[in-house]
């Protein structure tokens, strides 16, 4: 799950990291009242899941209260590639005399965490690590371990950090923000850029954060920071009824059990020259239930234009399947084309099943292969009607 700046900032806060004061607004009255409260020159950031906000012009300066109020304006509804603006982070601007890069991230194949740290931050840092990869300090830390101060002295005198005073703050920086990592089960913790001041005070100006979801059960607290709105309708509705859903761009909706067998599936729909526009996996099981809210979810999103149901019965039973199809048709209205491919466990039945029902969209497949260019040739049909 990733977080909003105004999010990870609170977190890094939490853990003791330097981060400027700032408040929270939905419209540009509220953007006033939290600029009023912060007194002097503000910084108004636009709050999406998606970075390049500056250049996109979602973070303005402005001098004084009823500035904010114009720029909160401005930036509110914007549409930053992709992400609506809804809400501002109206910040206590900085003075910034040299901005920095750091970052903490987990090394799968090291199976360690990992420091990324530059002096050349502010810009794009895959932009520092393709021209200059000689400034970017890469360090791992054994998590057996944990930070240790020599980590710190490692990233600042590797990064070329000649103030005395600012590698101090960075090192215990970096430790907070190993804490900090560690003890939110994070796999992403980003200050582009960190800035030091004319002061000479290191800070962290941005923030981007991701936290594993699978751990967000040991933290109710980040839990509860999702922002449901920010998501579209039929990943909410997946999300409420418990479906693994994924959107994608083309125009075959897919649903099967199990993730091996969605992934082929995928591919065989690739080879016969179609695109999936989503897939949702039903994993083991697979109860009556659970496919009429898979099929509910799939069929919300306005991309689909077939559906594709492959289903390997092992533990799922393909009767069962069957029955979750035909309770979802006369559950709820279905303008897609259905095909259905159906083996293992009860496939015969389940298949018998749908023949007697024969509802007039439905069809029945033997194979994967034929099924896949079934689904695709009627998604074509639907798009050449529409
Ligand atoms: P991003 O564009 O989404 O990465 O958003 P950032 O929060 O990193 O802001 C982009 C840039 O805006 C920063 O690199 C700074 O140069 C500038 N900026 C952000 N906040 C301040 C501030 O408080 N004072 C000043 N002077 N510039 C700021
Ligand atoms: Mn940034």
């Amino acid at each position: 799950m990733d977080l909003y700046e105004y999010q990870g900032k609170e977190l890094f806060a939490h853990y003791g990291i330097p981060v400027s004061d700032g408040g929270l607004a939905a419209t540009p009255e509220e953007a006033r009242v939290a600029a009023e409260e912060l007194g002097g020159q503000v910084v108004v950031k636009a709050q999406v899941l998606t970075g390049g906000r500056g250049k996109a012009g979602g973070i303005k300066l402005a001098e004084d209260a009823s500035e904010a109020e114009a720029r909160a304006r401005d930036i509110l509804g914007m549409d930053i590639r992709g992400h609506v603006v809804r809400k501002v982070w109206i910040e206590k601007a900085s003075e910034i005399a040299k901005e920095y890069y750091l970052s903490l991230t987990f090394d799968r194949g090291e199976k360690k965490p990992l420091f990324m740290f530059t002096t050349q931050g502010g810009v794009d840092i895959e932009e520092v690590a393709a021209e200059h990869p000689e400034a970017l300090v890469r360090l791992h830390v054994d998590p057996r371990v944990g930070f240790q101060p020599f980590h710190g002295r490692r990233l600042t005198q590797e990064g070329g950090v000649a103030d005395a005073g600012e590698a101090k703050q960075i090192q215990a920086l970096a430790g907070k923000l190993y804490g900090c990592f560690v003890g939110s089960d994070a796999l992403l913790c980003e200050m582009n850029p960190l800035i030091v001041t004319p002061a000479g005070e290191v800070r962290a100006l941005d923030s981007k954060f991701t936290v594993d979801d699978n751990a967000l059960y040991k933290h109710p607290h980040i839990a509860e920071m999702r922002d449901l709105e920010a998501y579209p309708p039929e990943e909410r509705a997946a999300r409420e009824k418990g479906v693994t859903y994924v959107k994608l761009d083309g125009e075959v909706g897919i649903l099967g059990n199990g993730a091996g067998l969605v992934m082929s599936t995928l591919d065989v729909i690739a080879i016969v020259g179609g695109r999936p526009a989503n897939f949702c996996d039903l994993g083991g099981g697979g109860s009556a239930e659970g496919v009429v809210d898979a099929l509910e979810v799939i069929t919300a999103d306005p991309q689909v234009q077939s559906i594709f149901f492959n289903i390997f019965g092992g533990i799922t039973r393909c009767d069962e399947v069957a029955r979750g199809i035909l309770q979802a048709l006369e559950q709820i209205d279905i303008a897609q084309s259905i095909v259905v491919r159906l083996d293992g466990t009860n496939a015969e039945e389940g298949r018998r099943m749908l023949q007697e029902a024969a509802p007039p969209n439905l069809h029945t497949e033997p194979t994967m292969l034929d099924a896949a260019r079934r689904a695709v040739e009627l998604a074509g049909e639907t798009v050449e009607v529409a």
